[in-house]
């Protein structure tokens, strides 16, 4: 490419994303969340444990499969360490399986741990969606028992104080195991990726992410860009502070993505910067509906695979807290 070409396409690129590269770094790492359009895929029955690696301490040993092999946490004192892409977590807490306004999604992965900061904020937001009609939360991934990276589907989740939310409502009964292993999440756009669904979308889905939303924990909330343009849409009146929380990212279209703010007691855990000012609604979301990002064309040069992260990546501590019995 001509040099001065590429000038004006980096100033261009500059000009339309700025903050967005930002939020890709700041809110999950280098990669974008893989989270797709598709359903949490099928898990199983019988999960076997992973088997064990052969140099578990050889320096590049991606950390996700040292803490993708720990099924209990770390007992003690709970501890955030980290920033939600690049962290771990101590003291976690699980989230009970089967609540009054809950049931945990998906067994099988063993990602219903959290600090305690986000297992109360669940059981918190679970009664309050109750009060707006709708029935109770389907909880979909939200920690592994010590954090850190994930061998599938997410680059943040790390410290506890992310959770996956599905966008269909808990049934009146406790669902079996199969059905929570097996059954799919509905995709609420719509083919075309320009809005929601008319056919399995509802307004109570709006009700139900703004109560979420206007809990004080709650920092950031990801969602499909078709969503949140409905949810700016259907939200009349001067109260749409909310919204400014409600983020578009790729995928979660069949779930949404909570996060918490840091807790006080979590001396390591990195904040991230506030959300920007305005209700991010209209010419704001233009960029996603531009046609390269519906559908971005196929890369010229296969793209390698991202480098995994090692233990010598993340912070300190969590050499201790992976490295512990
Ligand atoms: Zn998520």
């Amino acid at each position: 490419m001509m040099a001065p070409l590429r000038v004006l396409l980096v100033v261009v690129l500059i000009g339309i994303a700025p903050a967005l590269a930002q939020e890709i770094q700041q809110q999950f790492g280098p990669v974008p969340d893989t989270d797709t359009r598709d359903p949490t895929p099928p898990g199983t029955l019988n999960p076997e444990p992973l088997p064990p690696l052969a140099n578990p301490n050889s320096p590049p040993t991606p950390a996700k499969e040292l803490f993708a092999r720990k099924t209990e946490p770390l007992a003690g004192p709970a501890r955030s360490i980290g920033s939600y892409a690049d962290g771990c977590l101590a003291g976690a807490v699980p989230l009970p399986i089967t609540g009054p306004s809950w049931q945990v999604m998906r067994l099988s992965r063993n990602r219903n741990w959290g600090n305690p900061k986000l297992v109360a904020f669940i059981e918190r937001v679970a009664n309050k969606a109750k009060k707006v009609g709708w029935n109770g939360l389907l909880i979909g991934d939200m920690a592994q028992p010590r954090g850190g990276p994930m061998i599938n589907c997410h680059s943040s989740h790390q410290i506890g104080l992310d959770v996956d939310i599905w966008f269909m409502a808990m049934p009146n009964r406790v669902m079996s195991r199969a059905e929570r292993e097996f059954d799919n999440a509905v995709d609420m756009v719509s083919e075309d990726g320009l809005g929601v669904n008319p056919k399995v979308w509802t307004p109570t889905r709006t009700a139900l992410v703004r109560t979420v939303a206007q809990d004080p924990d709650t920092t950031r909330i990801f969602v499909n860009a078709a969503i949140k343009k409905e949810m700016c849409e259907e939200t009349a009146g001067s109260d749409r502070k909310w919204l400014a929380k409600v983020r578009p990212w790729w995928g979660h279209a069949e779930h949404f993505h909570v996060r918490i703010s840091c807790p006080p007691d979590s001396k390591q855990c990195k904040a991230q910067p506030p959300v920007p000012p305005g209700d991010g609604c209209g010419h704001a979301l233009d960029y996603w509906f531009k046609k390269s990002v519906l559908h971005p064309p196929p890369p010229k040069v296969p793209s390698k695979p991202a480098h995994a992260m090692t233990l010598a990546a993340l912070p300190a501590a969590c050499r201790a807290v992976v490295k512990a019995p």
